[in-house]
């Protein structure tokens, strides 16, 4: 449930609302807004009945919220969550360009790469120091000594980071280091970290599962924000299909859908939604047409001797290349990046 204050209504009237929810054993959530003030109300089993609300003093009206996630949907807030990112905003009016390596290799390949997507407009750099790869025999990376690397890299060119947070062990100390913490898909539904993550002070970036539904999604957001932080990201990387020819299935209708259904900024992962570098550049302008708040890329200054995948990565030219093209789709749908 959702209960609207009116505009006149006074602090005492809000404390007054929040101390009801406390007093029925459920846990009351501020909903931040420029234009109203409203607090959404979890930890109900059954449906709330709005009369409980409706009646006391300040309270414009008490609203149930139909979707089974509350705090992230758009019925609770309608207006577009922005996510500041160390001083980006993540999902105002510019598109947000994350870029650089799949993993943190070493400081020279880093810093390049740092440089380079610099150059070409990104203000994110990317970079896993924590690897979850498919196989244990392949590149784990770097671990600490990756974050510090990417540490040097914002102090030399202002970028801000976002990397990989893999488990609960280590998240304490990745968000040290992180601007932005990203959650790779396969651990969208790891509960524990997702927990976890509501109590840090950074901003999350949700990978979405190769299997998961939107709703699924949208639920493992919910239990971040849950648990105190409302500062989440999503982002669509592709889904596992039927489909061999590509790595993974870029689910572009993502993006309109979870416009519709929440408030929270959106991200497109063309790289390894589509795993082939020559396709990466065109899925990145399709994503921007379909109203994606931000991308995020793999670069790298060598692909061929990449030690995770190289085979999607571009090349620092192809994401200078990239980036000229996405303006031009940018400007078209009238948003500057
Ligand atoms: C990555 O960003 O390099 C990564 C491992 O992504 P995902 O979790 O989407 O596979
Ligand atoms: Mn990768």
């Amino acid at each position: 449930m959702l209960v609207v204050m009116k505009p006149s209504a006074t602090e005492a009237q809000v404390d007054a609302v929040v101390e009801k929810i406390r007093s029925l054993g459920l846990l009351p959530h501020a909903i931040p807004g420029a234009q109203r003030t409203a607090i959404g109300i979890t930890g109900n089993k059954g449906a709330l009945d709005p009369s409980l609300f409706d009646a006391m003093p300040g309270v414009r009206e008490a609203i149930r919220v139909s979707q089974p996630f509350k705090l992230v949907s758009r019925e609770v807030k309608a207006e577009d969550t922005i996510v500041d990112v160390a001083g980006i905003p993540l999902g105002g009016p510019a598109i947000v360009v994350m870029a650089g390596p799949c993993s943190v290799e070493s400081r020279e390949q880093v810093l390049e790469a740092a440089r380079e997507v610099k150059a070409a407009g990104a203000t994110l750099l990317r970079g896993g120091a924590y690897k979850p790869r498919t196989s244990p025999y392949e590149f784990q990376g770097l671990a600490e000594e990756g974050l510090k690397i990417l540490a040097l890299a914002r102090e030399a060119t202002g970028l801000r980071v976002v990397t990989e947070a893999m488990d609960v062990e280590t998240l304490a100390m990745v968000a040290d280091y992180a601007d932005l913490v990203q959650i790779g898909a396969r651990n969208m539904q790891n509960f524990s970290l997702l927990k976890q993550l509501g109590k840090i002070g950074k901003p999350v970036l949700l990978k979405r599962g190769p299997s998961s539904t939107i709703r699924e999604w949208l639920m493992a957001a919910e239990y971040v924000v849950a648990h105190g932080n409302p500062r989440v990201a999503l982002c669509e990387r592709g889904i596992r299909t039927f489909e061999n020819a590509t790595r993974n299935t870029l689910d572009l209708n993502a993006v309109p859908v979870l416009k519709s259904l929440t408030h929270l900024p959106v991200v497109v992962d063309p790289s390894h939604g589509i795993g082939i570098r020559a396709h990466v550049p065109a899925m990145a302008r399709a994503a921007v047409a379909a109203g994606a708040d931000g991308l995020i890329v793999e670069v790298h200054p060598c692909p061929e001797k990449a030690l995770s995948d190289g085979q999607q990565s571009l090349t620092p030219g192809e994401f200078a290349g990239l980036m000229a093209q996405v303006r031009v789709i940018a400007g078209a749908v009238g948003r500057p990046i």
